[in-house]
C-alpha cells in the first residue's frame, strides 16, 4: 500500500479549520500531498474533500495531539501510505479561554488562574507537540530535507511581552496561553539544535492576529494571510534558517 510518492508529503495538525486548514490548502496548492490531522474525523474528511475539490491531494487522519494512541496510529498510517514525511506543521492549539475576548482572557490572569486550565493548555500546545514530533521523527528522518514548523504567537515572545513601551504590554497577563507559546519557542530551539545534524530545519512562526474561531473572528488577518509565514518556513531551501522565530515581517525576538 506504500505509494512511494515523489511528491513531498506534509502533515498539518488541527487542519480541519482556521489557520491550519489554510496552511493545508496552500501546501496542497503548491503540489504537496497533505495529511490533514483532525481530532474529529468527519470534519477532517470534509476539509480534505474541499482541498481535493480545489485540485489538491489531501487525506484526513484522526489525530488528537493529547492522545498518544491517535498520534502513534497517525504515524503508522502515514508510514503505510508514503513511508516518509517531508513537512510537519504543529498547528493544533487552544487558548484555554472559551473565546479570547478581553473578558474571557481574564480567566488567565496569573494570580487567579485555574491550574487545570493551565495544564490543559500546556497538554495541547506544548506536550502535544513533543508527542507528535517524536512520533513523526522516524518518518521525517527518511526525507531528504525535512522541515518542522511550530505555530507559535507574538505573545510567546518574552522580549515583546516584557517591553513596557511595546504593543504587547497591553495584553492581559496570562499564565496559560502566553507561557505555553514561550515554552513552544524554547522547544523549537531545543529540537532545532538536536536535529540540525540530520538536515531537519525547525522554526517557530507567529501568524499574526487572524480571524478564527479561537478569537471569535476578531482578528484582522485572513487565515490565508496568517498561513503565509508558516508555509514559507515549511518550504525552506537547504540553506534556510533553523532555530528561528518568524512573522511575515521577518525575524522576531524570543
Ligand atoms: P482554531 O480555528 O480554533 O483552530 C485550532 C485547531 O486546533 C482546530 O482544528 C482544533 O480542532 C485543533 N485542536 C485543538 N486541540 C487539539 C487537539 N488536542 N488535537 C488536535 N487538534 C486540536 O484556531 P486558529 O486561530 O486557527 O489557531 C491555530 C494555531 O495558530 C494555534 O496554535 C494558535 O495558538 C495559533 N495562533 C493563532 C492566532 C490567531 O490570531 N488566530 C494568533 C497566534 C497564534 P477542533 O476543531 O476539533 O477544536
Amino acid at each position: 500500500m506504500n505509494e512511494h510518492t515523489t511528491h513531498q508529503v506534509a502533515m498539518v495538525t488541527g487542519a480541519n479549520k482556521g489557520i491550519g486548514r489554510a496552511i493545508a490548502a496552500r501546501l496542497a496548492a503548491m503540489g504537496m500531498t497533505v495529511v490533514i490531522g483532525s481530532r474529529d474525523p468527519r470534519r477532517g474528511q470534509e476539509a480534505a474533500a474541499a482541498v481535493r475539490a480545489a485540485g489538491g491531494d489531501a487525506h484526513a487522519v484522526a489525530l488528537d495531539v493529547t492522545d498518544l494512541t491517535t498520534v502513534q496510529e497517525a504515524a503508522r498510517w502515514v508510514e503505510e501510505r508514503w513511508g516518509r514525511l517531508d513537512v510537519l506543521v504543529n498547528n493544533a492549539g487552544i487558548t484555554g479561554s472559551g473565546k479570547v475576548s478581553p473578558e474571557d482572557a481574564h480567566d488567565q490572569v496569573p494570580s487567579s488562574v485555574d491550574l487545570d486550565m493551565v495544564r490543559a493548555v500546556f497538554e495541547t500546545n506544548v506536550f502535544g507537540v513533543i508527542a507528535v514530533i517524536n512520533a513523526m521523527l522516524p518518518l521525517l528522518r527518511r526525507s531528504p530535507a525535512a522541515r518542522i514548523v511550530n505555530v507559535s504567537s507574538h505573545a510567546g515572545s518574552l522580549t515583546l511581552t516584557s517591553d513596557p513601551d511595546g504593543p504587547f504590554a497591553a495584553l492581559l497577563p496570562s499564565a496559560a496561553y502566553t507561557p505555553s507559546k514561550s515554552a513552544l519557542n524554547a522547544l523549537t530551539v531545543q529540537y532545532a539544535n538536536e536535529l540540525c545534524k540530520d538536515g531537519i530545519l525547525v522554526n517557530a512562526a507567529a501568524p499574526g492576529f487572524v480571524a478564527t474561531d479561537s478569537n471569535n473572528h476578531s482578528g484582522y488577518l485572513t487565515p490565508a494571510q496568517g498561513a503565509a509565514v508558516v508555509v514559507r518556513l515549511a518550504t525552506l531551501g537547504t540553506d534556510g534558517p533553523t532555530a528561528g522565530f518568524f512573522s511575515e515581517d521577518g525575524l522576531l525576538p524570543w
